[in-house]
C-alpha cells in the first residue's frame, strides 16, 4: 500500500487488466459486488488475529518491514528495489496472468461454463503471487499495523474464508482427512518400494482434495497450502491437459509457460519436483454449505474422492505397464489385470472429521454473548466474563449495546476459526462426523463360510509387510548357473513366467528379472502394486537402489569436479594390473563410478559376474583403490591439494583444519584415499520438527507477552505516522486486548490462530519441503518422504553428516523463506531433531529405519542440554542429533547447536565436520576413543569441567600427528572451540539418565559411528 493513491480504483484498474478478455470478465460488472464487499469483511475479520480497536482510527501508518510470525524479533525489509516502479511492474504481473488465463481458456475450448470459470479461477489463484515474485516484486503488508504477514497471506486467507461466510451468514464445513498408518504403508525392502510408497500416498491424498478444489476452487485447501506447490501445478496442467492427475511431465496441449513459470519459481524443474513425495498424507479442508447437505454427507463424498483417485493411479500404472511391451512389464500387467478386483481399491480408507461450522458457531454465540455456561461446557471454553468485558469495553468504538454487539460479533468470528483448526477432530464428534479408517479385508462372506478374495493365495504371507496374503510366490532353489551359485527361481516359477510373457528368456532377461523380483520373495496384492508401479514409474527418477545411494557421493564427484582424480586412479590400477577374479579393477571401478546409461548399479550382481562371492569382492575392491591411489598421490600423479580439496567438497567441511592436512604433505594426503574406495553403506536420516504442533496452535517461542511488546516496540520506533496518531495508539489498543481475549478464553499465552497465521505456517512448511529435497539432491542423497517438518532421506555416508546440518539450517538459519531473491514467509522457529543412522547395504532396511526412528524418539526428543556460563545454569531441551552405527553399535547424542537465545555458542556439526577431516586425512589417530577411555575410566561423570578440558586437550594432543607444535596446538583448538561442561541428559530432571558430557565424550562416542568410512 502507497500514500496518495486511490487504492480501490488502482485495484479496480488492477482486476480489469486481468480479466480482460476472458470468459469471466463479466464478474468485473457484478451487480452485487457490494454483497462480496460484505462478505470480504466478515472474512476478513477471521483472518485478523488482531482485533481492530474502533476500525483503526485516523491516519495512516508507513511501515516496510516484514517480522517472522511466529518470533517478531525478526525482521526483514520488504521496500521495493531501488529504481523499481511498483506500479508499472503490477501491470506487468497483470498482463501476464492476464496471458495465462487466456491461454488456458483456448485450450479448456469446450468444457462446461461453470466448470471454466472455476478453473480460470484456479488459473488465477495459482500464478499470481509467482508472477509477482518473478518480476523481482516485493509482497507488501497487508496491513501495515501487522507486519506479520502479507497481502498475499492476507488475500488467500479471505478467500478461503468466503467459503465460511454467505449472504453475512457463516456456515460450512471444516474437514480433516488423513491416511494413517503412513510408516508402515512405507516400508519395503528396496529403496524403490519405498519411494514409490510415499509418492503413491502424496499423490492419491492430494489427489483427494484436488478433486474437490477443482470443483469448489484451490482457496478450499487449507492445508498443505496450494500456494507456490508443485503438486497444485501438477493439478492445474493436468485438469488443463484434461488428463489423470498424476501425469509427471508437461503434457502438450497446456500452455508450456504454465509449467515455465512454476520452474521459475523453484529455480528448478517443475517435473523433478512433480516426482518427489512433497505432500504430506493428510490434508485439510474449508467446505461451503451448498457442498452437502450434511457433515455425514461430507465424510462420504470425500471417502469416494479418494476412492476415485486410488482407481485412476491404478488405471494410470496398468496403462503404462501394458503399453510397455517389455518382457518384465509384460508379466506384471497381466498380474495386476488379475488382481484388478483387489488393488484397484484403496488398501485401506480414510480418517475424516468433519465439522459444521453453523454449529460451532451457534454455540460459541451462546457461550461467549449469551453467557450460557452449557454451551461453553459443550465447547470447553472456560470463559472469564469480567476479563472479557474488558475486552469488549477496548475494542468497542463506543459505549453503544451496537457497538458492543460489533465487537462482540468480531470476537466470535475469531474464536471459530481458533477452535475449528486447534481442536477440530474433538469438536468434529460432537458438531460434525467422523470416520475411521478400516484396512480392506482379504475375506468375504458367502454361502455361510469366508473366502478369499480372487487371486490371492491366504496359506502364505507377503515378505515386504507380512499382512498381506500372497498373490506372487516366487519359490527360489540354488543353483549353479553360468556364473557361479546363486539364488534362482524355481523350475516351475520359470515355466509360469514365460508362459506369461509368451516367449523363452534369454539369461539377460532372466537376470533383470531376479533383480526386480527377488528368488523366494513373496509379494501381496499391494506390495506387488507399489513394485508395478515403480516399474511403471522409475524412467521419470534419476537413481534408486541403495547401492546407487552408497555409491553417489563419491561418483558424483568424481564424474564432476574432480574428474582428473578419477582418470588417474584407472590409470594406477591398470598400472598395477589389478583384478578382481575375472574382472580388471578398473573396469569396475569405472562401473561403479561412471556407471552406464540409465542402469541401476548393483555390487553383488557385479561380484557374481566377476566370479567371486560378495565379501570377497568388496575386500579385494577396496584394497586395490587404496593402494592404487597411494601409487598415485606417492608419484604425484595425484597431486595432493586435489585429494585434499576433493575431501573438503566430499564432506562438506568448511576450511577450518584444511591448512593443517595440507602441512602434513604427500604423507597425510595418502590418507584420504581411504575415501576413495566405494561404499557398502548408506545412511539413513529421519528428522523431525519440534514444536510444530505448537507453532500450528499459535504458539511463539517468545511469550505471548513479549511478542506484543516486540511488534508495539518496532512500529513505534520504525514506523512513520502520517497524520493522526491515533493509528498508532489504537493498533496499540488493541494488540493488548487481543493478549486479554486469549487470557480470559483460556487460551493463555495463545495467540488466536487466524486463517493468515495458519496460511503462513503451511506456507513455510510447503517451501522447505521443497528446500529440503534441494539440500538433499545437491548431495546426492533420495528424498523417500517430506512433509516440510519431518523428512526421510536416504545418503551417502561422507556427506550424510553436512546434509543434516543444511536440513537443520532450513528451519532458522534464516528467519525467512524467499522465492529468487524475494522474501515471502516466515521460516518456522522451532528445533529441528535428527537421527542419522549409518547402515550396511546388507542389513535389513525396514528393521534399520524403524531404529532410526525409535532413536530419534528416544534421544534427540527427550534430552536436555545444560551448561553453566556468567549468568548461571542455562539449559535448552531436544533440538539434537543422535548419531548410530548399524554394525558397531556406537551412539552419539549432540545438541545442534548450543545456543544462548538467539545467539548460538557453539555449532556442534562444525566441530563433527572438522573431527571427520581430521580423522579421514589421520590427523588424528583412530584410537581416540580407546586412549580416552584408557584415561578417563569410571571417574567420567564426578570429573569436574575444568579438569575434562585439561584431560580432552591432552587426550587429544596425543594422538595429533603433526611435528609442529604450534600446528597441534591449532587443530586441539579447532576442536574444542566448545563451552566446556555442557552436559546432556535424557529423562527429568529427578531422574536423569544417560549422561553425556560434551565435547569430549561425545566426540569419542561420535568417532565410535563414522570411523569406519573414513
Ligand atoms: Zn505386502
Amino acid at each position: 500500500m502507497r500514500q496518495g493513491i486511490d487504492h480501490e480504483e488502482e485495484a479496480r484498474k488492477f482486476a480489469r487488466r486481468i480479466l480482460e478478455g476472458t470468459a469471466v470478465e463479466k464478474y468485473l460488472e457484478y451487480e452485487e459486488w457490494s454483497k462480496v464487499i460484505e462478505a470480504d469483511r466478515l472474512a476478513a475479520s477471521f483472518d485478523r488475529w488482531l482485533l481492530i480497536a474502533g476500525g483503526g482510527g485516523k491516519g495512516f501508518l508507513q511501515y516496510e518491514y516484514l517480522h517472522n510470525i511466529f518470533d517478531p524479533s525478526w525482521s526483514h525489509s520488504i521496500r521495493p528495489p531501488q529504481g523499481v516502479d511498483v506500479i508499472s511492474k503490477s501491470r506487468d504481473a497483470a498482463t501476464i496472468v492476464n496471458y495465462y488465463l487466456r491461454t488456458a481458456e483456448k485450450a479448456l475450448d469446450g468444457i462446461p461454463q461453470d466448470r471454466l470459470a472455476v478453473t480460470l479461477y484456479n488459473v488465477l489463484y495459482l500464478t499470481l503471487e509467482p508472477v509477482w515474485y518473478s518480476l523481482n516484486l516485493p509482497p507488501s503488508l497487508a496491513d501495515t499495523r501487522t507486519p506479520t504477514h502479507t497481502v498475499f497471506d492476507h488475500n488467500y486467507a479471505v478467500a478461503s474464508m468466503l467459503n465460511v461466510v454467505c449472504n453475512g451468514k457463516v456456515g460450512g464445513y471444516y474437514a480433516m482427512i488423513d491416511y494413517p498408518g503412513v510408516q508402515k504403508f512405507i516400508a519395503g525392502r528396496k529403496a524403490g518400494d519405498m519411494w514409490v510408497s510415499s509418492w503413491i500416498l502424496s499423490n492419491v491424498v492430494w489427489a483427494t482434495g484436488y478433486r474437490v478444489a477443482e470443483s469448489w476452487g484451490l482457496d478450499t485447501i487449507l492445508t498443505p497450502t496450494p500456494r507456490l506447490n508443485p503438486y497444485a501445478f501438477k493439478g492445474l496442467v493436468n485438469t488443463i491437459a484434461k488428463s489423470t492427475l498424476y501425469a509427471v511431465e508437461c503434457v502438450s496441449g497446456v500452455p508450456e509457460e504454465l509449467c515455465n513459470l512454476a520452474s521459475r519459481v523453484y529455480g528448478l524443474p517443475i517435473e523433478v519436483l512433480w516426482n518427489q513425495p512433497l505432500v504430506p498424507a493428510t490434508m485439510s479442508l474449508v467446505l461451503p454449505r451448498v457442498y452437502a447437505s450434511d457433515a455425514v454427507e461430507v465424510s462420504g463424498k470425500l471417502l469416494e474422492a479418494f476412492r476415485i483417485a486410488w482407481r485412476e493411479l491404478y488405471e494410470l500404472v496398468k496403462g503404462r505397464l501394458c503399453g510397455k511391451g517389455n518382457y518384465l512389464s509384460a508379466f506384471l500387467c497381466e498380474r495386476l489385470v488379475s488382481l484388478s478386483e483387489v488393488v484397484s481399491e484403496p488398501p485401506q480408507g480414510l480418517s475424516i472429521a468433519v465439522v459444521n461450522l453453523e454449529k460451532v458457531y451457534h454455540d460459541l454465540k451462546k457461550c461467549v454473548i449469551e453467557e450460557s455456561s452449557s454451551a461453553c461446557e459443550e465447547l470447553g471454553l472456560t470463559v472469564d466474563r469480567k476479563a472479557l468485558e474488558k475486552v469488549v469495553k477496548e475494542v468497542a468504538s463506543g459505549d453503544s449495546t451496537k457497538e458492543k454487539e460489533r465487537a462482540m460479533r468480531e470476537i466470535v468470528t475469531k474464536l471459530l476459526y481458533h477452535l475449528v483448526v486447534t481442536r477440530g477432530a474433538e469438536l468434529a464428534r460432537k458438531y460434525g462426523a467422523t470416520v475411521r479408517a478400516t484396512p480392506r479385508s482379504f475375506w468375504y462372506y458367502s454361502g455361510g463360510r469366508l473366502e478369499s478374495v480372487a487371486g490371492v493365495d491366504t496359506n502364505h504371507v507377503c515378505s515386504i509387510c507380512g499382512d498381506e496374503p500372497s498373490a506372487l510366490k516366487l519359490s527360489k532353489t540354488f543353483k549353479s548357473g553360468g556364473r557361479g551359485f546363486e539364488d534362482d527361481y524355481s523350475d516351475e516359477v520359470w515355466s509360469y513366467i514365460e508362459k506369461t510373457v509368451g516367449r523363452t528368456l534369454a539369461e539377460r532377461e532372466r537376470a533383470e528379472f531376479r533383480k526386480f523380483l527377488k528368488p523366494g520373495e513373496v509379494l501381496g496384492p499391494y506390495c506387488l502394486f507399489k513394485r508395478a508401479s515403480y516399474l511403471a514409474l522409475r524412467d521419470t527418477v534419476s537413481f534408486l537402489s541403495t547401492d546407487d545411494i552408497a555409491l553417489e557421493g563419491i561418483s558424483q564427484a568424481l564424474q564432476g569436479e574432480f574428474q582428473v582424480i578419477l582418470e588417474r586412479l584407472l590409470q594406477s590400477l591398470n598400472g598395477m594390473n589389478a583384478s578382481l577374479g575375472k574382472c580388471r579393477a578398473s573396469d569396475v571401478v569405472r562401473y561403479l563410478y561412471v556407471g552406464g546409461e540409465r542402469e541401476v548399479r548393483d555390487i553383488g550382481e557385479k561380484a557374481l559376474e566377476c566370479g567371486l562371492t560378495y565379501d570377497e569382492f568388496v575386500s579385494r575392491l577396496e584394497y586395490s583403490v587404496r593402494e592404487a591411489c597411494k601409487i598415485a598421490v606417492r608419484s604425484g600423479i595425484v597431486k595432493s591439494e586435489e585429494l585434499v580439496e576433493y575431501a573438503v567438497k566430499l564432506l562438506g567441511a568448511n576450511d577450518a583444519v584444511r591448512e593443517l592436512i595440507e602441512s602434513g604433505g604427500t604423507t597425510t594426503a595418502v590418507n584420504l584415499c581411504n575415501i576413495l574406495v566405494p561404499q557398502t553403506s548408506y545412511a539413513i536420516l529421519r528428522s523431525d520438527a519440534d514444536d510444530v504442533g505448537k507453532l500450528m496452535s499459535g504458539w511463539s517461542p517468545i511469550g505471548l507477552d513479549n511478542y506484543v511488546n516486540t511488534l508495539v516496540d518496532h512500529l513505534r520506533k520504525h514506523g512513520e505516522v502520517i497524520g493522526s496518531t491515533e493509528v498508532l495508539e489504537n493498533a496499540e489498543r488493541s494488540y493488548r486486548a487481543s493478549v486479554e481475549l486469549s487470557r480470559a478464553i483460556g487460551l493463555g499465552d495463545r495467540v488466536t490462530v487466524s486463517p493468515a497465521w495458519h496460511n503462513a505456517v503451511s506456507l513455510s512448511l510447503m517451501l522447505t519441503a521443497v528446500e529440503d529435497y534441494r539440500t538433499i539432491n545437491r548431495r546426492r542423497g533420495m528424498l523417500v518422504y517430506s512433509g516440510g517438518d519431518d523428512v526421510l532421506a536416504l545418503l551417502p555416508v561422507h556427506s550424510a553428516v553436512a546434509v543434516a546440518r543444511d536440513i537443520r539450517k532450513n528451519f532458522t538459519g534464516d528467519y525467512f523463506r524467499k522465492v529468487g531473491n524475494v522474501v515471502v514467509t516466515s521460516t518456522l522457529v522451532t528445533g529441528r531433531s535428527a537421527s542419522l543412522r549409518f547402515v550396511n547395504l546388507k542389513d535389513l532396511m525396514s528393521q534399520e529405519m524403524w531404529e532410526a526412528y525409535e532413536l530419534l524418539e528416544s534421544f534427540p526428543k527427550r534430552v536436555t542440554w545444560t551448561w553453566e556460563d556468567r549468568q548461571g545454569w542455562k539449559d535448552a531441551r531436544k533440538d539434537s542429533i543422535v548419531l548410530s552405527d548399524s554394525r558397531s553399535g556406537a551412539i552419539a547424542v549432540l545438541p545442534n547447536y548450543v545456543r544462548d537465545h538467539r545467539s548460538a555458542v557453539c555449532d556442534s556439526y562444525e566441530l563433527v565436520l572438522n573431527l571427520l577431516l581430521s580423522v579421514a586425512s589421520g590427523l588424528l589417530s583412530k584410537n581416540v576413543p580407546e586412549d580416552f577411555e584408557d584415561f578417563v575410566g569410571a571417574a567420567l561423570d564426578v570429573l569436574k569441567s575444568e579438569d575434562l578440558e585439561t584431560i580432552a586437550r591432552y587426550v587429544l594432543r596425543r594422538n595429533v600427528r603433526l611435528r609442529d607444535e604450534n600446528l597441534r596446538e591449532k587443530l586441539v583448538d579447532q576442536l574444542t572451540r566448545v563451552p566446556y561442561g555442557v552436559r546432556g541428559y535424557v529423562g527429568d530432571s529427578r531422574r536423569r539418565t544417560d549422561v553425556r558430557v560434551f565435547p569430549f565424550e561425545i566426540y569419542v562416542r561420535t568417532f565410535r559411528v563414522v570411523r569406519r568410512y573414513l
